[in-house]
């Protein structure tokens, strides 16, 4: 019999790394993994969480109320309470509604997806919150950071040259700002939202911590979106971040979400966290005075120079010391992990972040076992 001219010839298929090397994209093959570092045993202050966990009262009333949920259904109307109720909490202008995302992370790739055009740009100050190049990149779009300048401020006229220059469709403007923790001039940033072209989002990731805020004066503006999730609030673990934008932008953007992408468990923590928000309100409050304290112990460090914060991190910059060898940062970082406390290092980030370790802002105790093995990392004498 005749063979049948239709079936496919017989091949070998190569075997899995060059088939991954033909097939996967050479960008992610060149990228670095999000590594989160290991902290078992160690306290952990690296990724501002905040150190407080629900009493434990509200634990048991929690889990009686996440078990009585439908796990068998789809998430549904419950989301619309959940927008409803973060609207709220919020103080969300009117004719804005809000997009909900798996953590605020989620929301950053939705927005690169949704801005996904021929030539777009994304633009940020640098250093900033790294998933802003991260999602442009993987989504192909081209990604502009301008350095602040040396005190962590905007340098107004590279941002406004760079707007300019590159006409982005997003600009991400992070207040406070992470990893320096410091709120920008309002001017400049009015500056800034003026000059831009396309849309500008204020990611106010930090607002529990923060003096200032913009809610109160995106009302105005049809292309500025505020971004807030509820992780840095006391949820990180949950994952629910929202972005509030005018009503007919955000019926656009909420096109790209995945339409389940918050859970029935997320959501009906985030609404029971929302109904005790004083529970959260005053964990934020003793976070900003433990913040206070601790900026002072720093202040009275020789050789550690602190930065202004409004969030419940403080970016500190090390002198180098005898025994301190080449990289100060990359050093202290190591010691403070081998007494126990885990930081963040942010040598290798940027430039202007040399020297620099970012510390979060824990409970008293904590913040007090922080400073004290970063004392004893900063003597010579200690290996
Ligand atoms: C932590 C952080 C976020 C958000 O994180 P999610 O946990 O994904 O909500 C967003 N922006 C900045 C600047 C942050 O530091």
């Amino acid at each position: 019999m005749p063979l049948d001219q239709s079936l496919p010839v017989p091949f070998e298929r190569p075997p899995l790394p060059s088939l991954m090397r033909n097939r996967l994209r050479p960008d992610v093959l060149a990228m670095q993994r999000y590594l989160v570092q290991p902290s078992q045993g160690l306290l952990k202050m690296d990724a501002m969480e905040n150190p407080h966990r629900l009493p434990l009262e509200l634990q048991q009333l929690l889990g009686a109320r996440l078990g009585a949920l439908e796990l068998n259904r789809y998430p549904g109307l419950r989301l619309d309470d959940l927008r409803a109720a973060l609207a709220a909490h919020a103080g969300v202008p009117q004719g804005f509604e809000l997009v909900l995302g798996n953590g605020s992370d989620e929301l950053i790739s939705m927005l690169a997806m949704a801005f996904d055009r021929p030539g777009a740009c994304v633009l940020a100050p640098v250093p900033g919150f790294v998933m802003y190049g991260v999602s442009a990149q993987l989504q192909g779009l081209k990604f502009v950071g301008v350095p602040l300048n040396q005190r962590f401020e905007l340098d107004e006229p590279a941002m406004l040259a760079a707007i300019m220059q590159h006409q982005p469709s997003l600009i991400y403007l992070a207040y406070p700002n992470n990893p320096t923790a410091n709120l920008w001039d309002e001017a400049v940033i009015d500056r800034i939202i003026a000059a831009a072209p396309g849309f500008v989002v204020l990611d106010e990731a930090y607002q529990p911590f923060a003096a200032k805020s913009y809610m109160g004066r995106i009302a105005g503006h049809e292309h500025v979106l505020l971004m807030r999730t509820l992780s840095k609030f006391g949820l990180a673990g949950v994952r629910v971040g929202y972005l509030a934008g005018p009503a007919a932008l955000v019926r656009e953007l909420d096109k790209v979400r995945p339409p389940y992408n918050i859970s029935v468990l997320n959501a009906e923590c985030a609404l029971f966290a929302l109904e005790h928000s004083e529970v959260f309100a005053a964990q934020a409050r003793d976070i900003v005075v433990q913040r206070v304290v601790l900026q002072a112990a720093l202040a009275a460090l020789p050789g550690v120079e602190t930065f202004q914060s409004d969030a419940n991190m403080v970016l500190v910059r090390l002198a180098p010391f005898a025994g301190s060898g080449e990289d100060v940062a990359s050093t202290v970082f190591q010691r403070m992990k081998v007494r126990g406390v885990l930081v963040k290092n942010m040598a290798g980030f940027h430039p202007l972040l040399a020297n620099c370790l970012r510390l979060t802002v824990g409970a008293a105790t904590e913040n007090q076992a922080m400073l004290n093995a970063l004392k004893e990392s900063l003597c010579q004498a200690i290996q």
